[in-house]
């Protein structure tokens, strides 16, 4: 298949539909109760709703929306952090558009912006380098901000900008790792999964190898998966098969772009660049260990949190937002309390509402979401939960 269209052919998916409901009638535990498969990535989630998916599988199947939107996971103190460099007057703050209006604690960039601050909106950190060098009497700042995917073009930037002298750059680095938080997830109590969909933009750069530890020490089988419909469909089709084998292993669908070994170009700019933080704060998911990068001491005149003073607060979310709940996948976004209501995409409260590839903005955008059958399928799950064999297998294998 070479074109888009032939990936979104409703014909096919109809025969994958038909041999995903085969398959799952013959595994016994979806019987009992709803397989929850967790796709990690955001660009899933969107894809997921702008076309239907979860409506087109049977009831025994449910996605579980996981924190693979860089965006979403942004806490409030390092949206805090932003503005306040933003705010200096000798700053020009770049940053790629759907950070700009992640609430902070006081404001958004774009707020920010409004009240007077040198925020602009760039398309990639090479953009941001030339206004650096337009602009030699101001200090340029470059919001890194993603996981796997987007680092390498940060790192490549940093190498750049210190081969060319460009010392008015710099990067606030707010890069994640993707490994130390699906461990998280796979450790948490609240999560009883039973297969993942594994991201396909960040497996293009770390490739399928880093996920072996899923399917050997926690035995849950991955696929990785790639943005069309059908991807997800056939991904969701390997996945269930592998449980219906009783296998747990690392599969990949999105083969026409991931290898087993990724991107070696790509990791050796990152390895230069970055090295891991003993910790980093995400929104709703708490502190998670080595789960983020900082800027090598080699690069320290590039590295804005060295460069200037970086109020580094930590700051609670607001009562009523319930972003880590819908993160964990221990409730749906419309259970929210706010939901639709004080946090809208035009005014979010929380950041899973800003992102198109948000939970919350998918539910609301796409709006095509029968609440009655997940509500009942999620009720079935919590009455089964205490009897279920598998959970407390689940619980004794990650202690
Ligand atoms: S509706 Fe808003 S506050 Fe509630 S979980 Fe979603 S983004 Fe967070």
């Amino acid at each position: 298949m070479k074109y888009v269209d032939e990936f979104r052919d409703p014909h096919k998916a109809k025969t994958l539909e038909k041999e995903i409901r085969a398959l799952v009638s013959r595994i016994e535990r979806a019987r009992q109760r709803p397989l929850q498969i967790m796709e990690v990535c955001g660009g899933h989630t969107h894809t997921i709703f702008r076309y239907g998916i979860q409506q087109l599988l049977p009831d025994a199947v449910e996605f579980v929306h996981g924190p693979g939107c860089p965006v979403c996971v942004l806490p409030m103190g390092r949206v805090d952090d932003c503005v306040a460099l933003a705010e200096r007057p000798e700053v020009i703050f770049t940053t790629f558009g759907d950070a700009m209006r992640v609430p902070g604690s006081k404001k958004s960039l774009l707020k920010a912006k409004a009240d007077g601050a040198d925020v602009r909106m760039v398309y990639s950190p090479l953009d941001a380098l030339k206004i650096a060098q337009l602009n030699p009497d101001r200090e340029v700042i470059f919001f890194g901000l993603g996981f796997e995917t987007t680092m390498p073009s940060t790192a490549m930037t940093v190498l750049q900008a210190q081969a060319k002298k460009i010392h008015n750059f710099s990067l606030f680095c707010n890069h994640i790792t993707i490994i130390p938080t699906i461990k998280a997830i796979l450790d948490s109590p609240d999560l009883h999964l039973d297969g993942f969909l594994g991201p396909g933009h960040v497996s293009m750069v770390i490739g399928t190898r880093p996920y072996d530890f899923i399917a050997r020490h926690y035995r849950k089988p991955i696929t990785v998966a790639g943005f069309e419909p059908l991807d997800i469909l056939q991904s969701m089709w390997m996945v269930l098969r592998q449980i219906e084998e009783g296998r747990c292993e690392v599969e990949n669908q999105y083969g026409r772009v991931v290898t087993e070994d990724g991107n070696a170009q790509a990791l050796s700019a990152v390895t230069r660049v970055f090295e891991t933080r003993a910790f980093f704060e995400w929104r709703g998911l708490g502190s998670i260990d080595h789960s983020g990068v900082r800027v090598r001491e080699t690069f320290a005149a590039f590295d804005a949190e060295r460069k200037f003073d970086v109020p580094n607060l930590k700051i609670a979310d607001p009562k009523a937002c319930q972003c880590g709940e819908v993160l964990k996948g221990v409730i749906k976004p419309h259970q929210c309390k706010v939901f639709g209501t004080a946090c809208t995409p035009e005014s979010p409260l929380g950041s899973l509402m800003v992102s198109s590839e948000g939970a919350c903005a998918a539910y609301y955008n796409y709006g095509r979401i029968d609440t009655s059958r997940i509500d009942e399928r999620r009720a079935a799950r919590q009455s089964v939960k205490s009897t279920d064999p598998a959970y407390a297998l689940t619980t004794r294998g990650h202690s």
